[in-house]
Parts: structure tokens; C-alpha cells; sequence
């Protein structure tokens, strides 16, 4: 473990890995590099990947990660210096530039896709299983897949030049423009005044300590979502999206209308259909929640504006130096290779911590193959600050873990990009608490409580909504918009039972309002997925103690390399299939409800 004095971490990003500014000509070199490379790419491998012999794979990655680098390597870095500086034009411009360059050079590589594709599932699924290519095991399998459902050359260049102007990507771009035109007129309690306000300052109302304000917000997205011109058009771009699915499904051959999201997720149906169930069965619990934080805002029934209400609070300031160390003593508790490996992020300069002008909001955590992990945050000495300290962290040590993998298998899909991002947050979030009093505590609870009925059970109730939706079409129903609304309040209704005032006249058209369902359908379930796996593992660790962490690394350092139900399996030893699993995820949540319970009741 190494010895580190937290005055002395470096709170801006080093970048003298990659290039000195946008101007370095460097760049411009290596632009040049990776063009004569992809050259050689293609004189050396056009018409021999579909026959290319086994042992040769091993060198056709190392010629395709060769350029592949430097193209990372540049990209990487347009983010970063875009991501301190997000006005200037000089990196705009490169930016640009880069992109058009880019798209031509890569013009070329289309043939690899296809020729993949020439050698046909079976092969693909014997290359998956051979030992000398194990690396690369998951790469293969997923491509076999994905081939399953490609269709002829002819037809799929069809599909995709019809794709622009109609179907799904047509009505959803008509969605997103429409909504995005969108303005809200909401009241200004203290000035007296109306004024316009865009989606997410309307969104953002809704967290107000004054009811006033809150109501006013939920009134003011209704005016717009459900006046009936608006309804029309949203509810035909649903149906509309809805038929091209199931003609997508029908041409394409998938099982059922869910199908297509689980394989590029890489999870069973009936894991996804396990997955639903169980959290179906457990929205008692959030009713419950909603019971509780009802009596603390001293009223007999929540109304649909207090969901987002926070309860009463002051909020402790975290200085950057106090929220560290929090971090660090914390994660020193759980494991010191973690522990050192936060240190380091933090001695070389690959944290940038403070706002500043031009500097893009909220956070992020970026990695890749070959690259060293760097993180984005934006601290102003919130409470929130240290969590997303610990969250971001997480991620890069996940990233910085998942080297030991290839370049084609080193990231994880979606449902699994989460895991230790949301584990150190759980393990930050016990230090936090044992230091708080027992009211910082209560709206602490009433926080988390609220994101994770958010991530868990809201995103569920999407996908319940959408697949009823999606069956009705595939079907041969006909559905319009007064259909999505009654559906909509139906699945609404079973996850907050009797909790919540109904609003009269309510025409629960907030389908309407939520963008995943149109553009990514069944999207959503990846973060319930992700959300539950964490809380089992964490559920893992408490039984096992420091038995769990090798087994926790282990899965950490597997990256992208098997699909999820075999990674969770091999290194961590559950069972995702079965239904106890995902019991055991979502027993935290009752955890953290008890004592949210008894805090309240000493209220
Ligand atoms: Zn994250």
C-alpha cells in the first residue's frame, strides 16, 4: 500500500500520454498512419477473411488493433480537451474535420463485416470453441448471433436506405423533434409571473421543497402532453414504431418481441422474463415507501407531485479534501488494491475535479483497451459530489481491471457497465451513514430509496407497459393513443397501488414523455438488470466477507469476455436464471426500507 498525503492529489488532468493541444501535429501524422495501415488492411485481407485458416486469426486482430489504437488514442483525446473546453471552435473545427477523415478512411472496411458473415453460424460457433482462440471465445459467439438474423446483401441495403424515411428511425426522429420543441409555461411564485421553461428546467421543478411549485410543474407538462392534437401525433408515432418492430421481427425471424434486445444484450429470455416477474412482485415494497414518506410530509396519501419531493434538510458540506478521504479510507477498509489503484488515479493526474469555464457538466468515467482510465467530475461540495467521486472511481477500476482482456472482448454490454460503479457507492454509502445523525440519515434513506425504485422498478414498469404494447401490435391489433394511456394507467396503478391520490381526469398519457420507448425499445431493463446483479453481490460480500473480493476481481478483470449468465456464474458462483437471485438483489432494497421505517418512526 502506498503512503499518500491527500494535499498532494492532482486535480487536473495530465494528458501528456496523447497530444500536446488540437494544433499538435502529431495528430496530423498519425491521421497519416492509421490511413496506410487500414491501406495494407485491406490489400492483405480483402476475399481471404470468409477462408482465412484458424492460426492466422491471432495476427488478423494485432493488424486490426494496430490502427485501431491510434485511432482510440486520438479520439480519447478529443474528448478529454472537448470535454475542459466545450466552446472553442479551434477543437470544434478539428473535431470535424477528424470525422470526415475518419468515415473515409473506414469506407473501406466494410468487407470484414460481410465476409464474417460468409463464413456462416456454424463456423463461427467452431472457431468460438477452439482453445487456441479462447481470448476471443465471446467475440465469436456473438458474432455468430448477430449473423443469425442478418439477411442477404440485397436486402438489407434496401432496409437500410428505406430506413431514413420510414418505419422506426423516421417516426422516432419526428418524435424527438416535436418534443424537443416543446415549451412549458409555469408560474413563478415569488415574482407572480408566468414564464417559459424548456423539458428539463419543467423536469427539474418537480424536486422543489415547495408544493406550490411541484404541482404547478406536474399541471404544466400535462397541458402540453395531453392536449389532443399532441396526442394524436405522439400516439401515431408509437403505433407506427410499434408495426415496423414487428415487421422487423416477423422479416428477421426473432422469437418473440423482446428478442432482438436480449441477444444484443446477450441474456435469455427467460432471464429477462425472470427479471420482470420478480420485480413485478415487489412493488409492495415501494408502496409501502410511498406510505412512509407520505406520514413524514405529515399527509394521509402522496399526491403524484410528492413522489420527487425531498424531505427537509440541511445538507453537509463536503470540502474535495474530506470527500476523498472518505472515499479512500473506505475503499482502504474493503480491498488495498483498490485502494491503490484510486491513489494512482489521483497521483498521476487522471481525475479533473472542479468546475470551470467552458468545462462540460455532471461527470463521466472513460477507459479502453490499451488506455488507462480518466474521470470527469464537477465538485461543489455536495453530498451527491462524494457518491459520484465513488461511482466514477468505481467504473475506472472496472476499466483499468478488464485490460488483463483483447480489444474485442474488453468492454461489457450495458446490463453489466454498472456493477462497480453502483458497488462502490454501497460500500461509500455505509461510512456515510454511520457518521450521520438520524434526521441526515432519514432523507439520506429517502434519496436512495427514491433513485432505486427509479433504476429498478420504474424502468420495469416501461418495459411491462411496452411489451403489452408490443404484443398487441404483433398480434394484429390496432392501437392508438387513448389505447397507450389506458395501458399506461394500468401499469402505473399496479406498481403504486392504492398510494397515491388519483388525479381526476388524469389521462396518463406519460408514455408519451419518455424517449427510450420510442427510440431504444426495451432498453430500459438493462439498468433494473445492472441495479439488481450489484445488490447481489453486495448481499454476496456481507455473507462471505473478505472471501468475495478475489471472486468480485475476478469478475471485474473478465470484462466483455462471456455473456453475462456464464461470467456471473463462472467467477461469482450465482445462478441468474434463477428467481432466488434476483430476490436476493432486491432484499437490500427491504433493507434499506426497514430502516427507513424505524428512523420514521422515531419522527
Ligand atoms: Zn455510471
Amino acid at each position: 500500500m502506498s503512503e499518500f498525503n491527500i494535499k498532494n492529489a492532482k486535480t487536473s488532468w495530465d494528458m501528456k500520454d496523447y497530444y500536446t493541444s488540437v494544433a499538435d501535429p502529431q495528430i496530423a501524422e498519425d491521421v497519416n498512419k492509421i490511413s496506410s495501415l487500414v491501406d495494407s488492411f485491406i490489400s492483405k485481407y480483402t476475399g481471404k477473411i470468409s477462408g482465412l485458416a484458424d492460426d492466422k486469426f491471432v495476427e488478423f486482430f494485432a493488424d486490426e488493433n494496430e490502427y485501431g489504437t491510434i485511432v482510440s488514442k486520438i479520439q480519447i483525446f478529443m474528448l478529454y480537451t472537448s470535454s475542459l473546453d466545450t466552446q472553442n471552435q479551434d477543437i470544434l473545427k478539428k473535431q470535424g474535420e477528424l470525422s470526415h477523415k475518419f468515415t473515409e478512411i473506414f469506407n473501406g472496411l466494410t468487407f470484414v463485416g460481410q465476409e464474417f458473415k460468409a463464413r456462416g453460424y456454424d463456423d463461427l460457433i467452431r472457431l468460438s470453441e477452439l482453445p487456441e482462440l479462447s481470448a476471443w471465445k465471446n467475440y465469436f459467439y456473438q458474432t455468430a448471433q448477430s449473423i443469425k438474423y442478418v439477411l442477404d446483401e440485397k436486402t438489407e441495403k434496401a432496409l437500410m436506405f428505406k430506413a431514413p424515411s420510414g418505419g422506426k428511425s423516421a417516426f422516432s426522429s419526428l418524435y424527438e423533434e416535436l418534443t424537443g420543441s416543446f415549451e412549458f409555461k409555469v408560474h413563478d411564485f415569488e415574482t407572480e409571473e408566468d414564464k417559459m421553461v424548456t423539458d428539463s428546467e419543467v423536469r427539474a421543478l418537480r424536486q422543489s421543497t415547495d408544493e406550490r411549485v411541484r404541482k404547478n410543474a406536474y399541471e404544466s407538462i400535462r397541458e402540453v402532453f395531453e392536449d389532443e392534437k399532441t396526442q394524436i401525433v405522439l400516439g401515431n408515432c408509437y403505433s407506427n414504431i410499434l408495426k415496423d418492430c414487428t415487421s422487423e421481427l416477423n422479416i428477421r425471424g426473432y422469437d418473440h418481441v423482446m428478442s432482438r434486445r436480449n441477444k444484443s444484450e446477450e441474456l435469455s429470455d427467460d432471464v429477462v422474463d425472470t427479471l420482470l416477474s420478480e420485480v413485478e412482485k415487489s412493488y409492495p415494497m415501494y408502496q409501502k415507501y410511498l406510505k412512509i414518506k407520505a406520514k413524514l410530509m405529515g399527509k394521509d396519501k402522496l399526491n403524484v407531485w410528492d413522489v420527487m419531493a425531498p424531505l427537509d434538510k440541511v445538507e453537509k458540506e463536503y470540502t474535495f479534501e474530506d470527500g476523498l478521504k472518505l472515499f479512500l479510507d473506505t475503499i482502504k477498509k474493503f480491498d488495498v488494491e483498490f485502494y491503490d489503484f484510486s491513489v494512482n488515479m489521483f497521483e498521476n493526474a487522471r481525475v479533473d475535479v472542479f468546475p470551470g469555464k467552458g468545462k462540460r457538466g455532471g461527470a463521466f468515467a472513460c477507459y479502453d483497451k490499451g488506455f488507462e482510465s480518466y474521470v470527469l467530475l464537477n465538485w461543489t461540495n455536495k453530498l451527491g459530489d462524494v457518491s459520484t467521486l465513488a461511482h466514477e472511481l468505481g467504473h475506472a477500476t472496472h476499466g483499468h481491471l478488464s485490460q488483463a482482456q483483447e480489444a474485442e472482448v474488453y468492454s461489457t454490454g450495458m446490463c453489466l457497465a454498472e456493477t462497480a460503479s453502483v458497488f462502490n457507492e454501497m460500500i461509500l454509502s455505509e461510512t456515510l451513514m454511520s457518521q450521520m445523525s438520524d434526521d441526515e440519515k432519514l432523507s439520506y434513506l429517502d434519496e436512495n430509496l427514491g433513485s432505486t425504485f427509479a433504476t429498478i422498478h420504474r424502468q420495469i414498469q416501461y418495459i411491462l407497459f411496452e411489451r403489452r404494447c408490443h404484443k398487441a401490435i404483433h398480434s394484429g391489433e390496432g392501437l392508438g393513443y387513448e389505447d397507450f394511456n389506458k395501458a399506461w394507467g394500468e401499469e402505473v396503478n399496479k406498481m403504486s397501488g392504492d398510494a397515491i391520490v388519483r388525479v381526476e381526469g388524469d389521462k396518463t398519457s406519460t408514455w408519451s414523455s419518455i424517449p427510450h420507448i420510442f427510440r431504444s425499445p426495451f432498453y430500459c431493463y438493462a439498468y433494473s438488470f445492472g441495479n439488481i446483479l450489484t445488490f447481489a453481490l453486495y448481499n454476496k460480500y456481507k455473507e462471505e466477507g473478505e472471501s468475495f473480493i478475489p471472486k468480485y476481481k475476478e469478475f471485474l478483470k473478465s470484462g466483455g469476455s462471456l455473456p453475462p449468465a456464464e461470467l456471473v456464474k463462472k467467477t461469482i458462483g450465482m445462478d441468474i436464471s434463477k428467481p432466488e437471485y434476483f430476490q436476493s438483489g432486491l432484499s437490500v432494497i427491504e433493507g434499506m426500507l426497514d430502516d427507513f421505517e424505524a428512523l420514521a418512526a422515531l419522527k
